[in-house]
């Protein structure tokens, strides 16, 4: 595994003979570009020149992502791949839920990565769980390793305890909420976490292509949408932090919460109006005021409608986005909304103070590209926090032993399959 950069390239065979679509799984080595195993069927085996032709078809696929390793990358294998049957079973829920349908879903690819990255430039992240990348020729989802099950349950724990504070010992939240956040938190299976990434990573194609389609190249105009579809406005009654974020960070959480709201939506229409996970930045404000998260899915519809209803092609910029880490996230927030008294639904923030971060973003000249290093400044805070809280990292891997048994839970679902 050290020394290897192994990927699985996740695709869809659309069968035209009425039978279901299938899946496969190709596990490639990007460092020599072999094929590890394959998970191709069994008619397309039996083909030995149609196998080939994929098998080539999958090198040229996975130029792109050699592409970005690029010099100086940092590489961590202390957390175990993703089984087939995870990235499978969260491909389908997210498909079922028309998440990669209103994203043109052939032309998205998925990679399921054996290793977690970083260009150390703000490409990537050694912390995220998800991340999608696109540039003028493709757009990418790529799947970071995790134990999805023990982070599933540390998740839950940590959305029970500040629910359960914010209950019994502020008062503020009611507790028919918290039962219904517990109702939703059951829902969290592997595959449904998987799923959850996928949809949310979805959420950044969509809004890539649509501020593309409408010309928004610098964060001042990306700030401007937001403001003028009310989202800004509403983001400072449904956050503690976003007040008092620099104005680069409010773009980033403008965008994040954005994509949440679509990953929720998605999740509604689909489950009796469940949530599943809470919206990553704002799910203190909608804990203690449920309205706003649902004022917040319905303005998410409104502004992304173009792009749920066409599928946009052009991307002229390069960008590349990651799912923060939920956990540290949440006692992040925690900590800043309750150190400061913060309730939800105040405005706090005037026309004038909106008007003024675009002002600062246009004095910054900032472009796209230079937004996502800047997004490095929130994952550096998350260190912090993590440092200054004493939060150890995931369990890491500790022999070769336990990654022969991941090798063996793939083997297994192959055949299933
Ligand atoms: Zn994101």
């Amino acid at each position: 595994m050290e020394g290897k950069l192994i990927v699985a390239v996740v695709q869809e065979n659309v069968m035209r003979n009425n039978s279901e679509d299938s899946l496969e799984y190709t596990r490639l080595d990007l460092y020599d570009n072999k094929e590890l195993d394959n998970g191709f069927n069994e008619i397309l085996t039996s083909h030995s020149f149609e196998k080939e032709k994929i098998v080539k078809n999958l090198r040229e696929k996975t130029a792109m992502l050699t592409n970005l390793l690029k010099p100086g990358f940092e590489i961590s294998y202390g957390y175990p791949p993703r089984p087939k049957f995870e990235v499978f079973g969260g491909y389908k829920i997210a498909k079922r839920r028309q998440a990669s349908l209103a994203a043109d879903f052939s032309k998205v690819k998925i990679y399921n990565l054996y290793f977690r990255y970083s260009n150390g430039n703000g490409l990537g992240n050694l912390n995220t769980s998800a991340m999608v990348y696109r540039n003028k020729q493709e757009e990418v989802i790529l799947l970071s390793p995790q134990d999805t099950k023990q982070e599933n349950s540390r998740l839950t724990n940590t959305y029970k305890n500040i629910a359960t504070d914010l209950v019994l010992k502020q008062g503020s939240m009611n507790p028919d909420e918290q039962s219904k956040l517990l109702d939703n938190l059951k829902l969290l299976t592997v595959n449904e976490r998987c799923a959850q990434s996928l949809q949310h990573e979805y959420g950044h194609i969509l809004h890539g292509r649509l501020f593309d389609s409408l010309g928004l190249k610098n964060a001042a105009d990306i700030y401007n949408w937001f403001f003028q579809h009310g989202y800004a406005h509403l983001m400072n009654k449904r956050s503690p932090e976003f007040q008092s974020a620099s104005s680069w960070d409010k773009v980033y959480l403008l965008k994040e919460s954005l994509v949440e709201d679509y990953r929720i939506w998605l999740n509604m229409k689909d489950n009796n109006d469940m949530f599943i996970l809470p919206n990553i930045n704002t799910y203190y404000g909608d804990f203690i005021t449920p309205d706003l998260l649902k004022e917040g899915v319905i303005l998410m519809k409104k502004m992304l409608n173009d792009a749920i209803n066409n599928s946009f092609k052009t991307n002229q910029t390069e960008n590349f986005s990651g799912e923060p880490n939920r956990i540290l996230r949440s006692l992040d927030i925690y900590e800043k909304a309750s150190s400061t008294n913060w309730k939800p639904g105040s405005n706090t923030m005037s026309e004038q103070d909106h008007l003024q971060v675009m002002e600062d973003l246009k004095s910054l000249d900032f472009d796209e590209s230079k937004l996502e290093h800047e997004q490095s400044q929130v994952m550096a805070e998350l260190k912090e926090f993590r440092k200054r809280k004493n939060i150890r990292n995931p369990k890491k891997f500790r022999e070769p032993k336990e990654l022969r048994e991941y090798k063996e839970l793939d083997k297994e679902t192959l055949y299933q399959s």
